[in-house]
Parts: structure tokens; sequence; C-alpha cells
């Protein structure tokens, strides 16, 4: 049996029988299983590493897919921990984390069960509350917290001195005040890969195929790594759970922490050398100013790294950044975040670039050889607004919007099913934004993130679309804009 003093684990989104369904019929449509692990579990499990502790990362929707034999309750019967630490970051992992934290509990009651990450953080107390096998939540970030909580576990102490967690003490639910935070990201190590079991195949994860590696079934063929340049948002996004307010609210951050640009470059370079060939910035990098994202593209182009980069741009990016990234790394790409072909959605949602300006900003990226892809989100309050005569006419206005993407160079990605964050500020300002909400509870999240039904997922209404309405509306754009990239292959090949 192995033993560990904390043993990471990872939910995957469904407990049981995922990926024997998608092997029996791979055609059928399943909500993603979604194996990636939060960027942040690499430098906790390098800290306690570097303490001495026996730490390991285990992703099981990785391991579920790699080993078809391979059986999440045998495997935490056949592991022994002193420590169970399981991420829930995203509300889609409420089911399966759940799920395992019982099973770590029923297998080994002896062991502390810990819960971290932000929907962790928002519902602690209805967790503690409903979940008796979870004994802790480390609320926020946990760099501080969680090592406090392991060394007062290993010296049978109690967790009244450590600040920033919840946890069962008896039959009551205790709770400390919030602790401090890493005020910039230098101190900690997030190149660590090796501490993931299996992360050679896991830096080839996709969303539906991921542990699976080389190019066959559209899976990725180059290898990529989510890395935390910096932790916060200057920005106040309504449907972000992210956004500075919302974060705050979880974390007590209320400023942006950067890793610096030195650190940042040593950090590609090690990846880089672990077989990483994409780096996929947490961030996007002009959000740490101009002479942040200079002195860093400054310090990676000094390594001659033949590394690639991947972008989430927070606003729209500047020409200069836009040139600078295409010089310093290989096939750059950049996702554009529209949402919506109108303007007054855009604005009313904190994101107030007019149309003009983001096709401008694509040419520039056209110009730069920087790929860009562009998301768009269905259903945000402002949409479809009366005395608008029905969809139609905002369906002529989306597939517009996507042939002038096209033209100006960009790559239209179908839209998915929105899932509204629980902290966001439009969940949390509902009359402002006109929401009613339909996922209130954590047993909300718990229940849809175990379905398979699109609607289910669907947590919000607006003042003009339902949650049917929300569902077909997304259906449908992202037909048209399956249908439009089709149609541009054909006139391509
Ligand atoms: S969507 Fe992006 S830019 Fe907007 S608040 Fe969230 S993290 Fe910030």
């Amino acid at each position: 049996m192995t033993h560990y003093d904390v043993l990471f684990l990872h939910p995957p989104r469904v407990f049981k029988g995922f990926w024997r369904k998608l092997r029996e019929k791979p055609e059928q449509k399943l909500r993603p299983q979604f194996c990636f692990v939060p960027m942040g579990l690499f430098s906790l499990a390098a800290d306690l590493d570097e303490r001495g502790y026996a730490v390991s990362i285990v992703n099981l929707g990785i391991e579920q897919d790699l080993n078809r034999f391979f059986n999440v309750k045998r495997y935490i019967q056949s592991v022994q921990a002193k420590i169970f630490a399981i991420d829930l970051q995203w509300v889609l992992s409420s089911s399966g984390a759940m799920a395992l934290a019982r099973v770590c509990k029923q297998y080994h009651p002896n062991s502390l069960v810990v819960l971290g990450g932000m929907t962790a953080t928002w519902f602690h107390e209805e967790i503690l509350r409903t979940h008796p096998f979870v004994d802790v939540v480390l609320r926020g970030e946990a760099d501080y917290s969680l090592p406090q909580v392991v060394e007062a576990a290993f010296k049978s102490q109690g967790l009244t001195e450590v600040a920033g967690i919840s946890y069962r003490q008896g039959k009551h639910i205790k709770q400390t005040h919030t602790g401090s935070i890493l005020r910039n990201l230098d101190s900690i190590d997030p190149t660590r890969l090796e501490l993931l079991a299996n992360y050679e195949k896991y830096v080839y994860a996709g969303v539906y195929q991921c542990g699976r590696t080389g190019s066959k079934d559209g899976v990725s063929s180059e290898s990529a790594l989510w890395y935390p340049v910096l932790r916060g948002c200057s920005y106040n996004c309504a449907h972000c759970g992210g956004g500075q307010r919302a974060y705050r609210v979880l974390t007590g951050r209320d400023e942006i922490a950067l890793r610096s640009p030195r650190k940042v470059a040593d950090d590609l370079q090690i990846l880089a050398d672990k077989g990483v060939q994409r780096i996929k910035f947490s961030h996007d990098l002009e959000i740490g100013g101009e002479k942040y994202y200079l002195t860093l593209l400054q310090e990676v182009r000094e390594r001659n790294l033949d590394i690639g980069a991947y972008v989430e741009v927070f606003r729209l990016p500047t020409q200069k950044f836009a040139s600078e990234m295409a010089r310093t790394f290989h096939s750059p790409a950049f996702a554009l975040s529209p949402e919506s072909p109108h303007e007054q959605v855009r604005r009313l949602i904190g994101r107030g670039f007019s149309n003009h300006e983001f096709f401008k900003a694509l040419d520039g990226l056209k110009k730069e050889g920087i790929a860009a892809r562009v998301f768009f989100t269905v259903g945000l309050p402002g949409e479809v607004p009366h005395p608008d005569p029905g969809w139609g006419r905002w369906l002529t206005r989306f597939k517009k919007f996507l042939e002038d993407v096209m033209a100006h160079g960009g790559l239209p990605l179908p839209p998915t099913v929105y899932t509204i964050d629980p902290n966001c500020l439009m969940a949390v300002n509902r009359d402002k934004y006109g929401i009613n909400l339909l996922l209130k509870t954590f047993a909300d999240y718990e229940r849809v993130s175990a379905s398979e039904s699109d609607l289910d997922w669907i947590g919000h209404e607006t003042k003009t679309l339902s949650q049917v309405d929300i569902g077909v509306l997304t259906s449908v754009s992202a037909l048209t804009v399956h249908s439009d990239l089709m149609r541009m292959n054909v006139q391509n090949a």
C-alpha cells in the first residue's frame, strides 16, 4: 500500500462510467469530464514537498481514461494518506468532489478530508453542514492555510489558530478569520509537474479526450500547460466569478499579484525542458502593465525558447503587445471574447469596446500572424432586447457578425452552455442585471454537475430569455458557427 502524507486528488466530473460510455458510443454528446487540475495545485504540492512531506497529485479522470480497469474506489482503498486534499475550484466538479470525499472518508475514517478552491470557498458553510465526510474547507487562496493544516494534523493540534479555514469540530462547524495572501508570486514554484502522476499525458489533455496523446481523433498533438502568471483581475465582468470584486469576496485579494518577469521566463525554460510545447497564460499579460510584459517578453527572448503561447485577452490587445508576443513565441494564439454581437450587451457586462474597435484589433492580430479565436456567451443580460420581434433578427445579426469575424481573420468558436458562477456580479446583484437565478445552493450545483443535459446546466434566466430560450439559442448559435466554418473550409479547399 502506498503511503502519503498529503494526497491531492482532482475529481472527475462523473465518478463512474464516463469513459466507458464514450468508448461504447463515441458520437454521443456528453458534458466534458473536465480533467484540468487547478493551476495552483502544483505550487501547493511543491511547497509541502519542500517541507519534507510525502505528496502526490492524482488526476483521477486521467487515470480512468488511461487505464480502463482503473476504479476510483479501489484506488482510494489501496492508498493511505494522512490528508486527502480534494480540489473544488469549478462548479462542474461539485458532484465528483463530493462523491470522492465520501469514498475517502469511508475507507479512511481517521484521515482528514480537506477541500479547497473557489466553489468550496463560496459554499463552505453548506458543504460542511450537509456533507459530514468533509472535515475542512480551505477558504480562498491556500498558500498559507494548507501547510498550517498539515502541520496541525501531524502534531495532533487543533485548527483554531489556522486562519482562512472552516472546519468541523465535533458537532460544530467553526470558521476562522480570513488569512493573509501572497502579495507577489515569487515565493511559489508552479513548475513541479512531476508531482502529478502521468503528467506527460496530462499536458496533452483535451476537454473530452483528456489523457490521450497523439493527433488521433482530433486530440491535440501539441503539449500545453495552463501557467499561473498572476492572480486576481483588474476587471469586473458581470458573468465572471474571477473578477476583481467577485474574487475579493472569496479571497480578500483586492490587487493583482504578479510573478516577476525573470521568474516567469525561468519557469518557461523549465517547463519547456519538461516537454511543454505551448504555455497557456492564466491571465492577459497586459493587465500587469506595459513595463511588466515588455520585461517579461524580453527575458523570454533572451532564453531562446522554442515555445508557443496562448493568451486569453481580457479586453482588446494593443498592437504593441501583439507585436511583442509575435516576436517572442512561435505560433501565438489569442482568445478574444466579444461575447455578443451587440455592443449594448457588452457594455452591460462590463466590456465596453465597440464592434469597430474589435474588428480593428482582429486586423492587428492578422498583421502579426497571430491566430485569433473568438468566443461568445449566449444568455447574457440585455440580449434579444425588447421590442425585438424574435430570435430571427438576433440570429441574422449574429451570422453577420460571424462573417465579419472571419473576414477579419478570426476563428469563431461555437458557443457552449454557460453556467452561472455563484459569486459573479450578475448572480449577486440580480436586480441590477435582471437575473432570475435557478441555481442557488451547493445542492443545486451538485445535482446539475452530474447531469448530461445542457439545459440543466443553464442556471439563470434574464428578463428576455428563459432557461429554454438560452438553451435553444446556444444550440442554434453553435450550429450556425459550425456551418459557417464548414463553408469556409469548403471554400478554402
Ligand atoms: S472574464 Fe476575464 S477579464 Fe473579465 S473579470 Fe473574469 S478574469 Fe477578469
